[in-house]
């Protein structure tokens, strides 16, 4: 039965108020609380059972025909959401909002958050090492305003684009946005890309208001930037149908500001993610990840996909990593504190959100109190000291009990002698307790019936039980009211259990009432610490990314880098630290020397020698120098860049529909238009997915482009030996090789790579290496032979053409071509040209 068919007069109240909460709320699925499960109906059910893997069963809810439903238990609630939420749904919350118990008729409820891939704020689901972004973009024409919110942190960030798809969708891949809030008219085509491509959830909002809460665009006066941004807060807002009082101040990102680095060159590069298994352990991120908190190893993350191009800010951390360095005990001792100290900014937005428990604040406080101690290390290192919130930590140290549970209404939440309310509520309850505990013994007693027990169950409350074999020993005057019977036993109540079990139960509804309150007040102190908590959050995660460098430094032999601004490239001894760290040889170091005036320097090299490495090593200095790290070389003297493009390795856009060569050709076409002087370009084997002459012409027009219009330093591998020319014909250009050993047919990577070229590919060596059978490694041999014979006959028949004109000739010719002036022929008359050449050629 499909929900359109029911007619609302024949439906129960409840199915009434549920199809009436369910048509505010249509493509999203409804989970409905009833009881101990949230329940689905109809088509939410039909998809919740496929893709949860629940049982489908039905309802009868009033009609002839029952209706499909399906349910998960509260308390497990956060699995099927996670799995919902994976699969691409949205769902919406509905709570009972009064106790079933007290309520007079239907149980009052309402949505109380929709939850989707940007508003989840499990911290149970949410990545930890990551922001979980929704954003809002707005079309400008001649440019697009991104606006990205990270929901748990209360961070704000907006920018400008210009207006290209590539450069849009590379900034949303970047920061791993989750879901993207636009109004309806947004551009189509773009949609699903970010849908099918991306996997990114869409989301339409369409309220055209300015969010005015809490400061986040106080002195911000850019229209464009103000409107975008409220697409997206005004939709948390309903979402988490919530003011959200945690929502830090936007900032305004300059992209200006940022080393350029685009989605290509983030996965090129394998800065936060491996190409091939895709995991973070094995890229730089999880190289360098050495932080002890949730919010350094975020804050690395967004150091790495945008590092700064700020001398200042740069040598600013350069200085702090030395002194961390050098004074290791400190570094030490700040280490163990910070291992200390919770995810600090989530559990503010927590606060925030209405989802903290009492262990959150337990975690709160724990990471607060270290923050004294942190103080006196940062004193030792002259930095500025942490706000500490001894008060905050008093009130939870006072308030809330250890090991209190993560639910909020089942009391044992409010330490003894806070509130003395709850003290008496509870030594009623304990008293009541004890009373039914000392019954027991007494009944038994009274009684003379061994067998009586006392127990509890939710449906009778407490009673008396007898086994079935001892029932003849109760008499009348106990004054026993049987209640219930089972196949072993008789269940029994008297007037005085029921009681005392009245003041027990009472008592505890009340305690649990109370304590849940007094909690909720407590929160409500704490928001008040909200924007200083956040403050601190940054200063901590800074600190933290900061001894993380140092760390990997030391562990790591690397050094402190100087940066020029003369164009000039010195790494002495450059390493690349993660195939270093997961190579079981030797890893081999090798220098970049590019000076003032050298530009490019087309590498040359097999196969496997070591090529894409020196441009992913020189690629990834340049990024570790400017997030603010040490280097892995020997000596480093470096330029700031202001944008990497790279090419490296072969990758299709299959769901893009578009092949190699033509991604290549993109890419290549990106880094022509767009870099500077001041960018560094990685090419590793530009064009050799066309036929070789195409190919090498490309190539070769290429570096020409680069080394005479843009003259910024360039890493250009290649395959095509005739390129290496360009050294003696273009100014800029130097060729440097991969060495390699070769004893009888069989080679060795020597991965050391020197200045001059090699003139030869060694394919089919290296084919040997990868254990090709012998007869068609004879084989190839044979053929690249003849190949070469062949060779040597064109270029022989090209010599002998030279000699069949006599001198005579050859004057003949050039007087006749000297009276041709091009500019002033028709074509007709040039193909008449071209037929007398001819014919005197072959006189
Ligand atoms: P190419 O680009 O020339 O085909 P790669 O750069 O992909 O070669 O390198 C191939 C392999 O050689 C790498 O996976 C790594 O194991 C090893 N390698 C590369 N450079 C070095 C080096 N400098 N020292 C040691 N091993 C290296």
């Amino acid at each position: 039965m499909e929900r359109k068919d029911v007619n609302l007069n024949n439906v129960s109240p409840m199915m009434r108020e549920y199809l009436k909460t369910k048509s505010e709320y249509e493509g999203i699925i409804l989970f409905y609380r009833l009881g101990d499960f949230y329940e689905m109906f109809f088509e939410d059910a039909i998809t919740a059972s496929h893709e949860l893997e629940l049982t489908l069963t039905g309802k009868q809810a009033g009609l002839k025909e029952k209706i499909p439903m399906c349910g998960v238990p509260y308390h497990a609630v956060n699995i099927y959401l996670e799995k919902l939420i994976e699969k691409g749904y949205k769902v919406a919350i509905c709570e009972q909002m009064e106790d079933p118990k007290l309520a007079k008729g239907i149980v009052k409820r309402e949505v109380t958050q929709i939850v989707s891939a940007g508003t989840i704020t499990n911290t149970d689901i949410v990545n930890e090492k990551d922001f979980n972004f929704i954003a809002g973009i707005k079309d400008y024409t001649y440019a697009y305003v991104l606006s990205y919110a990270d929901l748990l942190s209360g961070k704000v960030y907006a920018t400008y684009i210009n207006h290209d798809d590539e450069n849009l969708i590379s900034q949303i891949v970047n920061l791993n946005i989750k879901e993207i809030v636009v109004e309806d008219n947004f551009n189509e085509k773009l949609i699903y890309k970010f849908k099918t491509n991306y996997n990114i959830y869409i989301s339409y909002y369409n309220e055209d208001k300015v969010f005015d809460k809490n400061n986040v665009f106080d002195g911000i006066e850019d229209e464009k930037i103000i409107k975008t941004t409220s697409i997206v807060l005004n939709y948390l807002v309903n979402a988490m149908k919530q003011d959200l009082s945690h929502l830090q101040h936007l900032e305004i990102v300059d992209k200006k500001m940022f080393l350029e680095l685009n989605k290509e060159c983030i996965r090129n590069l394998e800065l936060t993610e491996t190409m091939r298994n895709k995991d973070r352990q094995n890229s730089l991120l999880g190289f360098m990840d050495k932080t002890k908190t949730a919010m350094g190893s975020r804050l690395l993350k967004s150091y790495i996909i945008s590092p700064s191009i700020d001398k200042k800010e740069i040598t600013k951390r350069h200085d702090l990593v030395e002194k961390l360095i050098k004074e290791f005990m400190l570094k030490s001792e700040l280490k163990s504190y910070l291992y200390e100290i919770y995810d600090l900014e989530r559990l503010t937005g927590k606060v925030a959100c209405s989802t903290l428990n009492a262990r959150d604040m337990l975690q709160l406080k724990n990471s607060l109190t270290v923050f004294p101690d942190i103080n006196n290390i940062l004193a030792e290192l002259n930095l500025e000291p942490l706000e500490t919130f001894d008060k905050l930590c008093d009130l939870i140290e006072r308030s809330i009990k250890e090991n209190s549970p993560v639910t909020l209404k089942e009391g044992n939440l409010i330490k003894e002698g806070f509130n003395a309310e709850i003290d008496e509520l509870r030594s009623i309850k304990t008293n009541g307790k004890d009373f039914i505990s000392n019954f027991e013994s007494e009944e038994r007693q009274r009684t003379n019936i061994k067998g009586l027990k006392v127990g509890f169950n939710k449906v009778f409350g407490y009673f008396i039980e007898v086994p079935k074999g001892q029932i003849m020993y109760v008499k009348d005057e106990f004054q026993y009211e049987r209640k219930q019977t089972l196949s072993n036993c008789e269940r029994y109540i008297t007037p005085l259990l029921k009681e005392k079990e009245n003041m027990i139960l009472n008592a505890e509804d009340k305690l649990n009432n109370l304590e849940y309150e007094v909690f909720c007040e407590i929160k409500e102190e704490i928001k008040k610490y909200i924007s200083n908590l956040q403050v601190v959050s940054g200063k901590i995660a800074y600190l933290d990314v900061m001894q993380s460098f140092a760390t990997i430094a030391e562990e790591n032999n690397f050094i402190k880098p100087t940066i020029n601004d003369n164009n000039i490239v010195e790494i002495i001894g450059g390493r690349h630290p993660v195939v270093e760290s997961v190579i079981e040889k030797e890893y081999i170091d090798n220098d970049v020397i590019l000076n003032k005036n050298t530009n490019v320097l087309i590498i040359t090299g097999p196969n496997m020698s070591g090529k894409s490495t020196y441009m992913r090593e020189m690629g990834i200095i340049a990024i570790l120098n400017q997030i603010g790290s040490f280097v892995p070389a020997k000596k480093c003297n470096i330029p700031i860049f202001d944008k990497i493009f790279t090419r490296i390795g072969a990758s299709d856009d299959l769901v893009g529909g578009e092949s190699t060569f033509m991604v290549e050709m993109k890419e290549s076409a990106y880094a022509l238009k767009n870099a500077t002087h001041n960018s560094l370009i990685l090419f590793d084997e530009l064009g050799r997915g066309t036929s070789t002459y195409d190919g090498m012409s490309l190539a070769g027009a290429i570096i020409e482009y680069i080394a005479t219009n843009i003259k910024c330093k360039t890493l250009f591998s290649t395959h095509y030996h005739e390129l290496i020319a360009m050294e003696n014909k273009l100014s800029g250009v130097k060729n440097v090789h991969v060495t390699i050993a070769e004893e009888g047919g069989d080679i060795t990577f020597l991965h050391k790579v020197l200045d001059g070229a090699v003139d030869k590919s060694y394919g089919i060596n290296v084919a040997k290496l990868a254990n090709l059978p012998n007869t068609v490694i004879k084989r190839a041999n044979e053929l690249l032979e003849e190949f070469e014979n062949q060779n040597n006959k064109v270029e022989r028949k090209a010599q002998q053409l030279e000699l069949i004109f006599d001198e005579d000739t050859k004057d003949e010719l050039r007087e006749y071509i000297d009276t041709i002036n091009p500019l002033e022929v028709t074509p007709i008359e040039a193909i008449n040209i071209l037929d007398q050449i001819k014919k005197k050629s072959l006189l």
